[in-house]
């Protein structure tokens, strides 16, 4: 069992992780994509799951691994159909994701028509930060998000620049699939993704939500 920790407000047991693709312009210009026209988006098991202070594990089956930093909406609510006018009062919280991922095993898969669940799922892809409930939060599409390597920064952005607002993006995913209390929504990732190795420190930190220090084996 997986529990997210939410500052000042308990846990809660993560469930499916639901994960956007290509809603920043210029990650997927970078990836020599065409931005998504809606919240396209695929799941990640919830035994990716690793915190603060642990290690991405590179599986001996990659052999380019990269991060994605990620703003991610924790749901504290089930709910299907839920239009975009009540999305909100689904949300519990906020918090940073870092959406690892086997680039090579992926571009194969790209090529091939294959699903993306190896290239995203191994454990330890998906390094989350506490989360703090929305409440905290002005708006959350307006904050700057980074992630830096050895302390040198590779991704820095704003949620502004997201092509889906998290209503929409509820409003979709919940049209497709029920979505439970614990599922987290990581709403993809900006440009800048790049390799990560043994050894190396990661760090990802979205203003007000806070920061995320994972290493690397
Ligand atoms: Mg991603």
């Amino acid at each position: 069992m997986t529990d997210i920790q939410i500052e000042g407000a308990g846990t809660m047991k993560a469930g499916k992780i639901l994960c956007l693709l290509r809603s920043y312009k210029a990650h997927a210009e970078e990836m020599g994509n065409t931005p998504s026209k809606k919240p396209d988006f695929f799941i990640k098991p919830s035994t990716s799951i690793i915190f603060n202070d642990e290690n991405i594990i590179i599986p001996s089956a990659s052999k380019e691994v990269h991060h994605e930093v990620e703003l991610a909406v924790l749901i504290g609510k089930r709910g299907k159909d839920i239009p975009a006018s009540q999305a909100m009062q689904y949300v519990r919280g906020y918090g940073i994701l870092i959406d690892v991922t086997a680039r090579d095993i992926q571009s194969r898969a790209k090529k091939m028509g294959k699903p993306w669940a190896i290239a995203k799922g191994f454990d330890t892809f998906a390094p989350v930060s506490d989360f703090v409930l929305k409440e905290r939060i002005e708006d959350p599409h307006d904050l700057e998000i980074w992630l830096r390597v050895n302390g040198e920064i590779r991704q820095r952005s704003n949620t502004s620049k997201l092509l889906f607002k998290i209503p929409e993006i509820i409003e979709f995913i919940s049209s497709k699939m029920t979505l439970e209390p614990g599922d987290i929504i990581a709403t993809g990732t900006p440009e800048g993704v790049s390799e990560i190795l043994p050894g190396d420190v990661v760090e990802a930190w979205i203003d007000d939500i806070g920061m995320l220090r994972v290493g690397v084996e």
